[in-house]
């Protein structure tokens, strides 16, 4: 997000935090955010409006990953990014 200080970017998840009870998650390797949900589930990421929505994916465990050779992966986290149904129907 060009031109949004990563001050700002933990602010406003420090707002979320007082909306709801949340675990931090981190969405894209970088950015910490919030989760209240602790099922085993992945997530969606809007780039518009930042928004993270839970998804439930199948078959993650059978997933054909090149370049995982000696790596044990503990959890496995899949962020599908996009556009919300939100922005999607604003921006028409
Ligand atoms: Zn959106
Ligand atoms: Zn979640």
């Amino acid at each position: 997000m060009p031109g949004i200080s990563l001050r700002t970017v933990y602010m406003t998840l420090a707002d979320l935090t007082d909306m709801r009870e949340i675990e931090v998650l981190s969405v894209d390797g970088g950015a910490a955010r919030f989760d209240s949900n602790t099922d085993d589930h992945h997530h969606v990421l809007c780039c518009e409006c930042g928004n993270v929505e839970d998804v439930y994916v199948g078959g993650v465990s059978d997933l054909e990953v090149v370049g995982l050779d000696g790596f044990t992966p503990s959890t496995t986290s899949i962020v599908f990014h996009g556009i919300c149904r939100e922005c999607a129907a604003s921006s028409t």
